[in-house]
């Protein structure tokens, strides 16, 4: 149950910013980055997200990179949303303009529920778009029929499939659109300067199963412990948000899953 100097936070005519990592999509089945199922073998090597996830290794191994998210981008599209993504769809529905949703979540998991693109920024991309590797395309395009959406892990792309993973324009080979461990924020693929003036306007900061392990979403946070506004964190875990709301004494630490708090939260929001 919410505590009553929780429900006060809660009490806010201005913007709340929800920030979500990993942890809010686990309950619909998708793993996060740090547990035991992260890793990708590759020949006899296991890679760790880390090394994956790179600039570099697409330019070393584009098949092998390739082939890992498409087999990521079939649990993302096999997970249905869960009771915390139903929440927030109703949290914008019913806040409109006081709500905003930053996720480093690349399932699309918030817009399959309902949250708007207006709304929500992917500050680290959509497994479900593609981009040319040499960024000659105006804006990320779908991921293109003929490339399988159930994809078993160790199974090999097929030269048909790469076909169709080239640049609609240029015919280069496409890339992912994530944002990669060795690249930086941008506000065109991933509204990075958008992101940072929500947290200089919002009056509340909800941050929800993230590590706070990349730069923007701790900035984030940063920015939001500056300026003396609360912040509220679900983790069933301590974290770096959680320590940043110990420091300032402005907010809580709900100990526990996504699941289990955001639903309760948001039926607490006052809706006018
Ligand atoms: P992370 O894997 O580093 O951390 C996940 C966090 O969620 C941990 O703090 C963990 O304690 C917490 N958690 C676990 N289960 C939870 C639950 N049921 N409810 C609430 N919290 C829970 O993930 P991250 O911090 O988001 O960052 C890693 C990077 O991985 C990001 O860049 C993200 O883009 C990417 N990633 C995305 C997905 C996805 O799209 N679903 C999945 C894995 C990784």
């Amino acid at each position: 149950m919410l505590a009553p100097p929780v429900r006060c936070l809660l009490d806010t005519p201005g913007l709340i910013l929800w920030l979500t990592g990993a942890g809010v999509s686990a309950e619909s089945g998708i793993p996060t980055f740090r547990g035991k199922e992260g890793y990708w073998q590759v020949g006899s090597r296991n890679y760790q997200p880390e090394e994956m996830a790179t600039w570099a290794a697409f330019q070393e191994m584009p098949e092998e990179v390739w082939a890992w998210y498409l087999y990521r981008r079939g649990i993302c599209r096999g997970a249905e949303p869960n009771a915390a993504h139903r929440a927030l769809a109703a949290a914008e529905r019913r806040r409109g303009e006081r709500f905003l949703l930053v996720t480093q979540n690349v399932d699309g998991l918030h817009l399959r529920a309902g949250n708007t693109l207006d709304r929500t920024y992917q500050i680290h991309g959509n497994i479900d778009f593609m981009r040319c590797s040499r960024e000659c395309l105006p804006a990320p395009v779908p991921m293109p029929e003929g490339v399988d959406v159930a994809w078993g892990k160790g199974r090999p792309i097929t030269e048909r499939e790469l076909q169709a993973l080239k640049c609609p324009s240029c015919g280069a080979l496409a890339r992912p659109h994530v944002l990669w461990f060795d690249e930086s924020y941008d506000e065109a693929n991933f509204r990075f300067e958008s992101s940072i003036d929500a947290a200089q306007r919002a009056s509340l900061v909800v941050v929800v199963g993230t590590t706070g392990a990349t730069s923007l979403p701790m900035h984030i946070g940063t920015i939001a412990a500056q300026r003396g506004i609360p912040m509220v964190v679900i983790n069933p875990e301590p974290n770096p948000f959680s320590a940043l709301v110990q420091r300032t004494g402005q907010g809580a630490f709900l100990c526990g899953t996504a699941g289990q708090w955001v639903p309760e939260i948001v039926d607490a929001l006052p809706s006018a």
